[in-house]
């Protein structure tokens, strides 16, 4: 057990450790030779709570399937154990993870992968009054809905069969695009990427997070479908490892850490005169243009390959030298089909257009729908140690009640819900959004939400403008924090 348990922490120790978003330009720790690297540990070790566990034995049992317990790989993963499982009898767990305990003296060699790389580590108070209230009853809200459908509460969470039905309308509108979209008819150069974000929306963020179908495979393989996206596996390093534990948190939430160096999101984040610029609509847009097809999908990938690291706060998981070199080739594959064949159909200049400005919209579509939910001014800095609150006060709604924005988004209007509990389909959140709400004034935590869409872009605009500013920061931010709070009318209660 002890050769076997040494060989977690796989990849070689990094010195000089650099606080995210302080060096003005990518902090790679290049590892020339990572590439040709077989690194894949042979067990299945993670942490929770302070104790080491060997799920090993436990992959082929788990209903969630191995893609969810690879997240937990060689990392602490008490957040996820405890996002994942919130309708679980506890007593059945404790049992599971004391089958697969590994004894303190087996185990005092062992570091984690956020140890490894010398990631930031917040420790969050668990059990929770509050999170415990939240759990009881919406678990009551399924309990019911998996008797009135006499199905078992795991189904009842995840997509409804009317949500199917929905799912293949909008997959069958996306597949519809496709001939005129592929033969050059200008009237799909727009509609084709408008379709292609409904469908990917819809079904890639909740698959992603195990909440599109109890079967595991369907969620394994939806992401697969969608192209234009991140790849699957940056994707939950950014979302599941990193987002959606630690929200708004500089030094391990890699969305507040995208391009820092060109675009400040955080006031921990080192000032550049450059900054300056996006305080301007205009460069917003441009950014919203590139940042998915440039940033998500090539360049953060790469980075993350390169340093082991994504965004220098969440460590990769280990993978063998084959996985790794499958996943390159994938990945340039894909964006090399998406943007190489019009031009082996089409004039250059019309090739020129059906390459890239259909990924430009889809871009611009994705940011509009993902930047207004937690880079906003009034709730960017703020942090609690109740991990429930922490949630709730990082996230902002809107549209809540409005159908279009429902559909729009996939759901990310009920950003609080959906962070509270990420396993659970987002077509269920419209009836849990009012239990979390009543709760939430319950426990004197302070939920946020805008209007619309307009209103929600106004604000992260406003949080753009903010943080473009060095000196002035602070007495700025707090006008701003004020202003917002009026408009929003939820801190006055
Ligand atoms: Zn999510």
């Amino acid at each position: 057990m002890e050769a076997e348990v040494e060989r977690v922490g796989e990849f070689k120790a990094t010195r000089n450790y650099v606080k995210p978003g302080t060096t003005g330009r990518p902090n790679l720790r290049l590892q020339p030779l990572s590439v040709f690297t077989t690194s894949k540990p042979t067990r299945l070790l993670t942490k929770i709570h302070g104790k080491w566990y060997d799920l090993t034995e436990f992959e082929r049992l788990h209903p969630g399937g191995p893609v969810t317990l690879g997240l937990a790989r060689g990392r602490d993963a008490t957040i996820m154990f405890e996002s994942h499982h919130p309708f679980t009898d506890r007593k059945i767990l404790d049992a599971i993870l004391m089958k697969y305990e590994i004894s303190s003296s087996n185990s005092r060699n062992l570091e984690t992968l956020e140890q490894r790389y010398g990631v930031a580590e917040h420790s969050f108070q668990w059990p929770s009054a509050f999170g415990e209230a939240l759990k009881f009853d919406v678990k009551q809200y399924f309990e019911s809905e998996a008797k009135r459908r006499n199905i078992s509460l795991r189904e009842a969470t995840k997509a409804t069969p009317a949500r199917w039905i929905e799912i293949s309308i909008l997959g069958a509108l996306y597949l519809s695009t496709f001939p005129g979209f592929f033969t050059g008819d200008w009237r799909f150069l727009l509609l084709f990427p408008l379709m292609a974000w409904l469908i990917g929306v819809n079904t890639f963020h909740d698959a992603t997070h195990f909440a599109l179908s109890a079967n595991w495979r369907w969620n394994a393989l939806v992401p697969y479908a969608y192209p234009f996206f991140s790849s699957p596996f940056a994707w939950y390093h950014q979302h599941n490892i990193g987002h959606h534990s630690y929200p708004n948190l500089s030094d391990r939430d890699p969305d507040v850490l995208h391009y820092y160096w060109m675009k400040r999101e955080h006031r921990e984040v080192k000032w550049f005169p450059r900054h300056r610029n996006q305080s301007t609509w205009w460069y917003m847009l441009l950014w919203w243009g590139v940042a998915v097809e440039v940033g998500m999908a090539i360049m953060e990938d790469a980075w993350m390959l390169q340093s082991n690291l994504y965004n220098e706060v969440v460590p990769m998981m280990a993978i063998s030298g084959l996985r790794r070199i499958a996943h390159i080739l994938g990945r340039v594959l894909t964006i090399g089909v998406i943007h190489a064949w019009p031009f082996f159909t089409m004039t250059w200049g019309k090739a020129f257009a059906f390459s890239l400005i259909p990924y430009l919209f889809f871009s611009i579509v994705f940011m509009m729908n993902t930047q207004i939910n937690h880079l906003l001014p009034h709730i960017i800095h703020v942090s609690d140690v109740d991990w429930y609150k922490h949630q709730v006060i990082t996230a902002q709604d809107f549209g809540v009640g409005s159908k279009f924005c429902h559909l729009f988004s996939g759901g990310l209007n009920y950003q609080v819900v959906h962070h509270l509990f990420p396993t659970v389909n987002h077509c269920h959140l419209p009836k849990l959004q009012p239990i979390v709400a009543r709760l939430c004034e319950k426990y004197d935590v302070p939920y946020v939400t805008a209007r619309g869409y307009i209103h929600a872009i106004q604000l992260h605009h406003l949080h753009t403008s903010n943080m473009s500013t060095k000196w002035e920061r602070r007495q700025i931010q707090s006008d701003f924090d004020r202003q917002v709070r009026t408009v929003l009318g939820i801190f006055g209660r």
